[in-house]
């Protein structure tokens, strides 16, 4: 069913079905955004966005696996024509949390994987819908990252993961200094450690994770861009 344009900002949220992406869905909802919910899984997208909003007025479900062109450019494709705007982009899908792997032994295949998603997943969302990030009056563009991805606090372990996380992080530096002048504002965020299926139990609870993406997500104009963020203050990259 096509999507009865409003007059309200529109946040595309990617892996939105669960976890940290559908809280976020939940809570720009909540601040009065309409929502495109992406889910490689449309049935499962359904399900989240008629758990936030019963009536399915203000979250669409919206199929997308970021890391296939084809479903980010059919997204692209379909949101142009049906809202004609987007506000906000929040890429946080992301897979490979590897915390059984080593850099010195890593599967590279395991590693790509995680690129294809973690880094060039993003990559492709945020341009494919850079043409109507432009024209909002308000863009915003949140990396969802980690601190696995700071240079400064790199050890070792989770290879696939903290790589692909720290290429995320300079993707972020990047588009922020090209897109200044067309005054989107770029920048990443850690969650922190959020008790989500990726994240196991002992984390701290959704919401919390979330509100710090849903801080960069509604930043005010005079706000950062290319910085790096946990709950709002900037973190080491
Ligand atoms: P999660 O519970 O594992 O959820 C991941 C979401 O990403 C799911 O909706 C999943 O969809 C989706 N996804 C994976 N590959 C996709 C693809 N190719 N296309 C579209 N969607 C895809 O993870 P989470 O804990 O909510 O994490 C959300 C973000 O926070 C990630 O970027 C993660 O790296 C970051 N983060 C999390 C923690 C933590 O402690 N949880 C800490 C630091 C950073 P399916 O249901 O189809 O698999």
């Amino acid at each position: 069913m096509a999507v009865q344009p409003g007059p309200d900002p529109v946040a595309v949220v990617t892996g939105a079905n669960r976890g940290i992406g559908r809280e976020v869905a939940r809570q720009l909802a909540d601040r009065g955004h309409h929502v495109v919910l992406g889910s490689r899984d449309l049935a499962k997208g359904e399900r989240a966005a008629a758990r936030i909003d019963p009536g399915g007025t203000r979250v669409t479900a919206m199929r997308l696996d970021v890391a296939d062109a084809a479903s980010v450019a059919a997204l692209a494709e379909r949101v142009t024509r049906e809202l004609g705007r987007v506000d906000v982009v929040v890429n946080n899908a992301a897979i490979l949390y590897d915390t059984w792997a080593r850099a010195r032994s890593a599967d590279l295949d395991e590693v790509r994987r995680a690129l294809e998603t973690n880094l060039f997943g993003a990559w492709q969302v945020t341009q494919a819908l850079l043409p109507l990030l432009e024209r909002s009056p308000h863009p915003r563009v949140v990396m969802v990252s980690s601190k696995g991805g700071s240079l400064a606090g790199m050890t070792g372990g989770t290879p696939a993961y903290s790589v692909s996380k720290a290429a995320l992080n300079a993707l972020t530096r990047l588009l922020a200094g090209e897109l200044r002048s067309h005054r989107v504002l770029v920048n990443a965020v850690c969650p922190g450690w959020v008790a989500t299926d990726m994240g196991g139990g002992g984390g701290r609870p959704v919401p919390e994770g979330a509100a710090g993406v849903v801080w960069a997500a509604t930043l005010p104009d005079d706000g950062p861009t290319g910085g790096f963020f946990r709950d709002g203050k900037p973190v080491p990259w």
